[in-house]
Parts: C-alpha cells; sequence; structure tokens
C-alpha cells in the first residue's frame, strides 16, 4: 500500500500516523522529493482500512499495490535511484560505464587495462576472481590473488572496482571491493542474496539466464528487503532458440524495468552477444533505449584471454565507443521522450 501526502505536511500529524501504522506491524517506506512525501507500507496491510488513512489532513491518496516487488517499485519510490561508483553518479540521468577484462589474469594485464579504461572515461573497473564457468575444467579464477590483484589496480588507477560474488562464504574477501557483482546464475541463490542485504555497498545484480522481469525485480527485492537499497540491475541477455549469438539481448528491459522500478539498469552487451564485433553497436542500442549504463569487458590482448576473449574489446575500440555511447545518451535524455 502506498500513501502519498499532502505538500509539507503537519509533522506532529504525520508522526502519530507513522507510529500508528507502526503498532499494526508494518514496516514503513519513506519516499521524500522535491514535491511529495510518499509511504510505502510493507507487511500484511489487509487489516488496514483505507478510507480511514484517506480522510486524515495529511493524506493526499491512498493505493494498494499490486505488484510482489515493494521496496523496488517506483511507485513506492517515485525518484530514479542514483548510486555511486566511486565519485561518479550512476542512475537519474547520469551514464557510466564500467570497463575490464572477464577475469583478472596477471597484475601486468590487469594494471594495463585499468589504465586504458580509465583513459578512455570508465567510471569503475570490472575484473573477475571468482568466476561461474559452465566447465570445471577451465579456468575458474585467481580466486584470493585476483581480489588483490584487482585492489592493486585500483590504487594505481583510482578506479572503483567491481567484481562477482560466488559465495556468503567469500563476503570477508569484499571488504575493499566497491560493488559486488551477483551473476546472473546466482541471481536467485537467495541466501546470498539475503546477505547481500546486510552489505553497506552497491550491489551489481545481473538477470538470470530465464528470469522474467519480476523474477529479476523480486530477487533485488531480496537484498533491498534486507536492508541493502543499492541495487544496480543489469541485463546480460537470455536463452533464446536463437544460435548466432551468445545470448538474445533483451533491450526492451529497460523500459519495462524502468517503468517498474526506480533502481539505475545498466546493459552488458558482452555476455549478450559473445562477440566483439557485436559489441558497439549493442552499446549505442543500449544508450538509445535509455540505460544508466554499461559493463564492458575490455582485454589489452583479447586473442590471448583465459576466458571471454572473443567478446572483449581491444583498449581501443573501446577508447573510441565510449564518448560515442556517452553523445548517443545524453542526446536521447535531451530528446524528453524517454
Ligand atoms: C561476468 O560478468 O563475467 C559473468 C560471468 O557474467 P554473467 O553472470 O552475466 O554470465
Ligand atoms: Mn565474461
Amino acid at each position: 500500500m502506498i500513501v502519498q501526502l499532502k505538500k509539507s505536511p503537519d509533522e506532529k500529524q504525520l508522526q502519530a500516523l507513522l507510529d500508528w501504522l507502526k503498532s499494526m506491524s508494518l514496516d514503513v517506506h519513506i519516499s521524500k522529493g522535491t514535491n511529495y512525501t510518499v509511504l510505502g507500507l510493507i507487511g500484511d496491510t489487509s487489516a488496514i482500512d483505507m478510507e480511514l488513512i484517506q480522510v486524515l489532513d495529511i493524506v493526499e491518496s491512498v493505493k494498494r499495490i499490486q505488484e510482489p516487488f515493494k521496496s523496488c517499485n517506483r511507485k513506492f519510490h517515485p525518484d530514479n535511484t542514483v548510486i555511486l561508483l566511486g565519485d561518479k553518479p550512476l542512475g537519474g540521468g547520469e551514464f557510466q560505464i564500467i570497463a575490464g577484462p572477464c577475469s583478472v589474469e596477471t597484475e601486468a594485464q590487469i594494471l594495463e587495462v585499468a589504465a586504458a579504461v580509465k583513459a578512455a572515461g570508465a567510471a569503475a573497473l570490472r575484473g573477475g576472481a571468482f568466476k561461474p564457468r559452465s566447465s570445471p575444467y577451465s579456468f575458474q579464477g585467481l580466486r584470493e590473488e585476483g581480489i588483490r590483484l584487482l585492489l592493486q589496480a585500483k590504487k594505481a588507477s583510482g578506479l572503483p572496482v567491481v567484481t562477482e560474488i560466488m559465495d556468503i562464504s567469500q563476503l570477508p574477501l569484499f571488504d575493499e571491493v566497491d560493488v559486488i557483482q551477483v551473476g546472473a546464475r546466482n541471481m536467485q541463490n537467495f541466501e546470498l542474496l539475503k546477505a547481500l542485504g546486510k552489505v553497506k555497498k552497491p550491489i551489481l545484480l545481473k538477470r538470470g539466464l530465464s528470469s522474467t522481469a519480476e523474477e529479476f525485480l523480486m530477487s533485488a527485492e531480496y537484498i533491498m528487503a534486507n536492508g541493502n537499497e543499492e541495487v544496480i540491475l543489469c541485463e546480460r541477455g537470455i536463452r533464446t532458440f536463437e544460435t548466432q549469438t551468445r545470448n538474445t539481448l533483451d533491450l526492451s528491459i529497460v523500459p519495462v524495468l524502468k517503468k517498474l522500478s526506480h533502481l539505475p539498469v545498466i546493459i552488458d552487451p558482452s555476455h549478450a552477444t559473445g562477440y566483439a564485433e557485436l559489441v558497439p553497436s549493442m552499446s549505442l542500442a543500449a544508450a538509445a533505449a535509455g540505460a544508466d549504463g554499461l559493463i564492458v569487458e575490455v582485454h589489452n590482448n583479447p586473442s590471448c584471454a583465459l576466458c571471454d576473449g572473443i567478446q572483449s574489446l581491444n583498449p581501443e575500440t573501446f577508447a573510441r565507443l565510449a564518448p560515442q555511447v556517452k553523445q548517443v545518451s545524453a542526446l536521447v535524455r535531451q530528446g524528453g521522450l524517454l
């Protein structure tokens, strides 16, 4: 249920309403915009008499929310959520690019890529240390050593870092990681999502391989319901019958998610397409569709990469692409249609 308050509500009456709602065992999420205050009620609202609230002086309107997702629902929080990548805002009209190799491989590799993507305007460095691979015989990532090298690249470049967690037991290693990624295969690892709800840093949540928008948002809800409101939604392609691309990039989910939720939405064109030659077009299309950012795989020597080299851009192509994508994003935002 949401209660929209009139402009500048009387503080005493508001407190009395909040106390009463809390006495009904409801959690109240308060969202203050410039022109409104919205109270989002979470819990069993079936016993609440809407008319009783509606007649209060400070109340503009009361509505029941049909969707099962509450905290991430735009009706609960009409303004776009903005999440900081270091000191760079992502969302709410600010477009940012996260870039780096699929996996951290060596000190020289991650330092070189970090310097290159920073020079090209990336806001954060990605690099996998714990890798979810389809085959147990494939490179599994450098694990603790990978995190150590990534943090070394953070220090050298000044870029905040994004890396994937696969299991709750790895969390102590993520203390100095800026953004924790939950991979597509873990989107419904509910125990992991609950644990990340207790963490005070942004979570980059990837859409599961065959998840609906509602399932995706319910996974974000798991993190938010446990206390962490900083969730970045990432579309990375879904499974379809098509075999020419690794996955099928579902760009239409950008406006769908932005309508349903206030969370920032980014696109991963690398895993979505599986081929470096398809990454520029889909990156530009993502910006045109109103995405808030990208996460792109960039490798200093793609043909020798230990993981996902075929879909990794070289630093030169990334340096040409990044400013074009930002221009497209700025253009569609100025256009005012999205
Ligand atoms: C990755 O980002 O390296 C990755 C494994 O992504 P996904 O979970 O989308 O497959
Ligand atoms: Mn990868």
